[in-house]
């Protein structure tokens, strides 16, 4: 039996797992790469109320446990390991992981994008130790507790607006003074008085490194420099994200933020190898769009092979 798999999909979110399903459908025998968080970012979310066909609303983690299900029961294989880099300059694609070699005839891309991070040198250590980057992950262990939510996308008002479930007080700390958010999102956050929004700040310190906990922030205001502390029991990151293309640096091409270009549907700039969801799309972010492409991928995979004759 040939190592050349026929179709290797990166990545096992939403999109990752339907061009799996499309491929194994199609006889392709796909593999899956799993990554570092099979699923991708749906398992870190609660209810899912716009993924059509689910009128009642579906949990994020049960929605990719079914389409997980849905591209095994077709003959999906799963390998658990994580792309280290990548070959794409021979007909014969080679796929560099921490624990093996994988080669493909084609490849589809889906490995999504992670949550962008301050920068700072506390927010690391303290993660998962007051520092989150997804509310509704950790926002049950701060019952009562004293917030801050950095950012001034959707995001950070969905997150703010959740956290109030559970906090006795979120302050919403934002760079500049007009939110990005949408105005219904915005609204729905401006009015919850358990919120309170800082304008034209940043948080510039995380402590308490020392202690292992998050016991405060230092607040500093861009326009006049000035800085106060906040007394507070967690930070929530909630300034966007960024795609998850650097195994595949100098293979492919991407636009400066790094996320993947495509052109003719899901085709990135070298042959055969196709690229879906969050990894590709800064505009639309959807699961269901991520669902579309990875389906798009999948057929354009196909269509690669088909033409030649590398599809039985
Ligand atoms: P986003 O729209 O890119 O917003 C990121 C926010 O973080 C911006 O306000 C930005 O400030 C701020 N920011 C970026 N880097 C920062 C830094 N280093 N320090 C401090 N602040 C920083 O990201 P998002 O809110 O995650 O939303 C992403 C997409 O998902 C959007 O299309 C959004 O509509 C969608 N979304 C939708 C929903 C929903 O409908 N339920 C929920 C969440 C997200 P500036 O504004 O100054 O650039």
């Amino acid at each position: 039996m040939s190592d050349v798999h026929p179709v290797v999909i990166v990545g096992s979110g939403a999109a990752g797992l339907t061009a799996a399903v499309y491929a194994a459908r199609a006889n392709l025998k796909p593999i899956v790469i799993d990554g570092s968080l099979p699923g991708g970012q749906l398992t870190t979310t609660t209810d899912v109320e716009n993924y059509p066909g689910f009128p009642e609303g579906v949990m994020g983690p049960e929605l990719m446990e079914r389409m997980r299900k849905q591209a095994e029961r077709f003959g999906t294989q799963f390998i658990f390991d994580q792309v280290a880099e990548c070959d794409f300059t021979s007909e014969i694609k080679v796929i560099k992981c921490n624990q093996q070699e994988i080669k493909a005839h084609t490849v589809v891309i889906a490995t999504g994008a992670s949550p962008r991070l301050l920068g700072l040198d506390a927010e690391k250590k303290l993660m998962g130790r007051g520092v989150s980057t997804c509310a509704t992950c950790d926002g049950a262990f701060f019952r009562d507790a004293n917030l801050v939510v950095v950012g001034g996308g959707d995001s950070a008002m969905e997150e703010s607006t959740f956290l109030t479930k559970f906090a006795k007080k979120v302050y919403l700390v934002h760079r500049r003074q007009e939110f990005r958010a949408s105005k219904i999102m915005q609204e729905r956050a401006l009015k919850n008085p358990k919120i309170e929004v800082i304008y034209d700040s940043a948080v510039s310190v995380i402590n308490d490194v020392e202690k292992g906990e998050v016991t405060g922030v230092e607040i500093q205001n861009l326009k006049t420099k000035e800085t106060h502390d906040l007394a507070v029991d967690g930070v929530f990151v909630a300034i966007g994200h960024i795609p998850n293309s650097a195994p595949f640096k100098g293979a492919i091409k991407t636009d400066e933020n790094g996320y993947i270009l495509t052109e003719k549907g899901t085709q990135t700039s070298a042959a055969g190898v196709f690229a879906a969801g969050d990894c590709v799309d800064h505009v639309y972010r959807q699961a269901i769009t991520a669902a579309g492409m990875g389906c798009m991928a999948a057929l354009d995979a196909e269509r690669y092979l088909a033409a030649r004759g590398l599809d039985t």
